[in-house]
């Protein structure tokens, strides 16, 4: 029998269980760990139940926000003393319970594929135990549930062991009142009065969704704005609906420290102001798990934050040893961890590989409207990182927009001077994450903007903003020569 190369994948979130398919599709004998189920936080606690929450939330949103400019009639025969001011509202707990459910069948799915491709899955704690040994192997310790270890040889490792809330020395939540991301699903009832601290997606996402849901919501933000990270057009648009709707979004305000007095919280700013509500969600960033993994012992360097480096094709600084997904620090994306790891496989296992390029990625932020972008974005045009010329298009021009009511949202583009390619763009609209896939193409494979102005669009649609977008670039080339 033949030399068949072992693989040990630590962590089966989707950096670890997308390389595990590769792997096993190219021949290689593959274990995937991982101590808490495959497809990791991003399946059991972050992106699935986010995304399965904020279902329920866009389609209070929709129907809020738009029933009474489109002439539905909501037939209300509460006494008028029990009527709240909205016209719909939710049962949380259901929501939480077909959150939970849609993310343990997927787990189930994702463990069923992964051995249906012939890798092996182990329930467990992973880590490395030390240098190479003279052969070109490591071996990777695994404890289990039940305290039983087992050793396992591996021509190569693959570390994908994610990352998980930060939290703050005078903010330590209680699963109950002050709460991370990950533990808002146990909740049966709907927080009348939330804190949310932290305006990044994460933040913004959930302060969308729960005030959607009914929750009167308190967003704190250190900085100027909400999304400091995303384009700032972008931000602004949110930022103005969220206030429309009534959120009271606090700018500049640090979160000092947050304490449970009784049934409530109280936020304290560093500027002395307090703030009170019945929960706090804390989303101020996340911590890589690197710790406890014996990585620097086995010669695998960490940056200062904790992340694990690594290069364009997912080596560490270690022979054999690899890494992908949020433990690298590289962008805290699903679709970038899945693609980091089979960009490991790949080189590892000798098929062809192009080392990652992050400037075709797309990605969402899942608030309503929803903002989706990919390639060079504003602050590079604006920092002259990259030459472009951009237009933007507000979506109240849009004709289909005119007729469902859609008040909020733009088309950018960016295109370079001279031969119109289109090397960015930003969509901020509902299921923006839908229409950014024209340009997500355009980009990955430098179209220009006469090309996307040519093609077809179905009339009427908000996908005809895309194009007419590029037809304004275009002109603008023919006209100026840029
Ligand atoms: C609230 C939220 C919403 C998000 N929404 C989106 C989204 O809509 N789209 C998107 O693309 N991204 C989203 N993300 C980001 C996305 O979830 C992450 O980028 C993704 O989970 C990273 O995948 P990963 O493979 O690196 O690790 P993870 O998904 O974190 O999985 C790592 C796994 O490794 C396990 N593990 C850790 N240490 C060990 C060990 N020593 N031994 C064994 N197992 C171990 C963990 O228990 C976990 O199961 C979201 C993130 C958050 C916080």
């Amino acid at each position: 029998m033949g030399y068949v190369t072992r693989i040990v994948i630590i962590g089966g979130g989707p950096g670890g269980y997308e390389a595990a398919l590769v792997a096993a599709q190219l021949g290689a004998e593959v274990t995937v760990v991982d101590r808490d189920g495959l497809g990791g936080a991003s399946v059991l606690t972050d992106c699935v139940p986010s995304k399965t929450l904020i279902a329920t939330a866009e389609v209070m949103t929709t129907f809020d926000s738009s029933y009474e400019e489109l002439g539905i009639i909501v037939a209300d025969d509460t006494p008028p003393l029990e009527r709240s001011a909205r016209v719909v509202g939710v049962d949380l707990g259901k929501v939480n319970r077909r959150v939970k459910r849609l993310a343990l069948a997927q787990s189930h799915d994702i463990a069923a594929s992964v051995t249906r491709a012939g890798a092996t899955v182990l329930r467990g704690h992973g880590r490395l135990t030390g240098p190479q040994t003279a052969e070109g192997t490591r071996t990777v310790r695994v404890e289990g549930p039940d305290g039983v270890v087992q050793e396992l040889t591996a021509d190569a490792v693959l570390v994908a062991t994610g990352a998980r809330p930060r939290e703050l020395e005078d903010a330590l939540p209680d699963g109950e009142r002050i709460l991370t991301w990950t533990q808002v699903y146990d909740l049966d009832e709907l927080p009348e009065e939330l804190i949310v601290v932290g305006s990044g997606v994460t933040g913004a996402e959930f302060a969308g969704a729960y005030q959607a849901l009914g929750s009167t919501v308190t967003l704190v933000s250190s900085r100027d704005r909400v999304l400091p990270g995303e384009d700032p057009d972008a931000a602004a648009v949110l930022e103005d609906v969220f206030r429309r709707r009534g959120m009271n979004v606090m700018a500049r305000s640090r979160a000092q420290s947050v304490k449970r007095v009784g049934d409530r919280v109280e936020v304290a700013l560093a500027d002395g102001r307090v703030i009170t509500g019945t929960h706090c969600l804390m989303a101020v960033g996340a911590i890589p798990n690197s710790s406890g993994m014996g990585l620097e012992e086995s010669g695998v360097k960490l940056t200062g934050s904790g992340h694990i480096w690594t290069d364009k094709v997912s080596r560490t600084s270690a022979p054999g040893v690899y890494a992908a997904g949020d433990v690298t620090g590289v962008f805290a994306l699903a679709s970038v961890a899945a693609m980091q790891g089979r960009i490991a496989m790949y080189h590892f296992l000798g098929d062809a590989v192009g080392p990652l390029n992050l400037k075709t990625v797309s990605s969402n932020v899942f608030t309503d409207p929803e903002i989706a972008t990919v390639g060079y974005t504003q602050a590079d045009v604006d920092s002259k990182r990259i030459e472009a010329n951009v237009v933007k298009l507000p979506l109240l021009r849009n004709p289909r927009a005119k007729m469902q009511g859609i008040r909020d949202g733009f088309v950018k583009l960016f295109c370079r001077p001279g031969t119109g390619i289109v090397v960015g763009g930003v969509v901020v609209a509902p299921k923006a994450s839908e229409l950014i896939h024209p340009i997500s193409i355009a980009v990955d494979n430098s179209l220009t903007v006469e090309q996307i102005a040519n093609a077809f669009t179905v009339y009427p649609s908000l996908s005809g903003s895309i194009a007419e977008v590029a037809r304004q670039l275009y002109n603008r080339k023919t006209a100026d020569g840029s």
